[in-house]
């Protein structure tokens, strides 16, 4: 794959309309926190059939599941559950679902986020790891953004070391489960109505050697608060919060148990979450390294100085340059990812952290070189590459750190 086909161009140019029309005279709103995003996302997903498309693949894929079990079979056919597919509701064409994201992140990254969290995070997990009953309880008003999802691991004293720190805990009381503890930085966290939340069963064991559980809890449950949208240095259209969890009693029927039980389930249920999320980082930072490009060129044709255009100077041209050779790149690992999702082929943990690692390093390099090649009109929010400056800075860090996607590349490369 060198280009987008003419098809996929026809969607790009439908998205690229529907957010000028609809995303672009919000952003100032969106980018002041003002606006939560869900209504606009729920407007993507209705005018591009989204949601019709989520109820019936979500349909087929429950039938095939109770098929599958009724003839003894796993239901399942074991492939992970993507972010882009989801919000193409499944399936499909690759690059119809990557394209959204990239339109999409050229204005608002924090919708994308906001988004991704909810299908492929959240309603990922449940579809993975649920009992059909639970697909049915929340996985579909997830997959439809009738419902807002969060995913819940991270917690004040344990980011990076997840699961090793993790302190929130879930006793067994009879037939239930009393949870406890607080997460923090959790996208959607101030208005998710569904939250994968993950945490320790309290045993009596060593800490570190407890099986991590997974829960889905429900927005207003007795005992659980979610903080309003904690203030940060860009992403502003993806709420951002703290949950805190006090005697919350949660019986087995929100325990999603797929994928096994035991010490490992819950870690490697998240970690399979990782290399999704890691690709679509890159298709993120493509949307933001694509809209910093363009802007860029244009003002260095524009902005004349000493009589001459600035992109007559070399050093201008030399930051031209290099957003181009980072455009390229990431372009090709996204084009890359497009085709293994076309074969069926799930990227592995080194290729996932590989991508997202160079794609965010991109994105953030870019974006501060368009802000510099700006001068002052780069740090007013008016040229909007200060805004894209301050959220593609987020990419370094969510879903992994730099410095962890290297721990993950290099442990998995030794690891064979
Ligand atoms: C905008 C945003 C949205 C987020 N959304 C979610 C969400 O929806 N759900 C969720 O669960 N979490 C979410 N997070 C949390 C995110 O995943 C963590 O912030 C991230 O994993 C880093 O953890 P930490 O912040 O605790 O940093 P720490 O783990 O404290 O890291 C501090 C520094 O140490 C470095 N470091 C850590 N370990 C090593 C090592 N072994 N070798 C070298 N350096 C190391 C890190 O790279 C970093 O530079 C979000 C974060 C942000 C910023």
């Amino acid at each position: 794959m060198i280009d987008w086909s003419d098809e996929d161009v026809m969607i790009r140019d439908a998205v690229r309309s529907w957010v000028e029309e609809k995303v672009r005279p919000h952003m100032d709103a969106l980018d002041a926190g003002d606006l939560p995003p869900y209504d606009l996302i729920r407007d993507l997903f209705r005018t591009f059939g989204m949601d019709e498309m989520a109820r019936s693949s979500f349909r087929k894929r429950l039938e095939r599941e109770e098929r599958a079990a009724a003839n003894g079979a796993a239901g399942d056919d074991g492939s992970e559950p993507d972010l882009a597919s989801e919000v193409s509701g499944g399936g499909g064409n690759a690059s119809l679902s990557i394209l959204p994201i990239v339109e999409l992140c050229k204005v608002s990254p924090g919708l994308v986020t906001a988004m991704g969290v909810s299908l492929g995070l959240a309603a990922g997990t449940v579809m993975k790891r649920g009992s059909a009953e639970q697909k049915r309880r929340w996985g579909l008003d997830l997959l439809t953004m009738d419902k807002v999802g969060a995913w819940a691991i991270t917690e004040p004293n344990s980011g990076s070391d997840a699961f090793g720190g993790m302190q929130a805990t879930a006793r067994r009381d009879g037939d239930e489960y009393v949870i406890n503890g607080s997460k923090t930085f959790i996208t959607n966290g101030p208005y998710a109505d569904t939250i994968v939340f993950y945490c320790k069963l309290d045993d009596g064991r060593d800490p570190r050697d407890r099986e991590i559980l997974t829960f889905v809890l429900d927005r207003g449950m007795p005992g659980l608060e979610q903080s309003k949208p904690l203030r940060k240095m860009g992403l502003h259209s993806s709420p951002t919060g703290e949950l805190f969890l006090n005697d919350v009693r949660a019986g087995a029927d929100r325990l999603l148990t797929g994928g096994g039980t035991g010490a490992q389930s819950g870690k490697e249920s998240a970690r399979q979450n990782f290399v999704t999320e890691r690709a679509g980082v890159a298709a993120m930072a493509l949307g933001v390294i694509e809209e910093c490009l363009r802007l860029s060129v244009d003002y260095a044709r524009k902005r004349e100085l000493w009589g001459k255009p600035i992109g007559d100077f070399q050093l201008i041209q030399l930051k031209l340059a290099k957003m181009e050779v980072a455009r390229l790149n990431v372009q090709n690992l996204v084009f890359r990812h497009v085709e293994m999702q076309r074969k069926g082929r799930t990227p592995t943990l080194a290729e996932a952290s590989a991508m997202k690692l160079y794609a965010a390093q991109a994105a953030a390099e870019v974006t501060q070189e368009a802000v510099q090649l700006f001068g002052g009109n780069g740090y007013m929010s008016e040229y909007r590459v200060e805004q894209l400056a301050r959220d593609a800075k987020s990419f370094q860090i969510y879903a992994g750190t730099d410095e962890i996607q290297v721990t993950h590349i290099a442990r998995d490369l030794l690891s064979r």
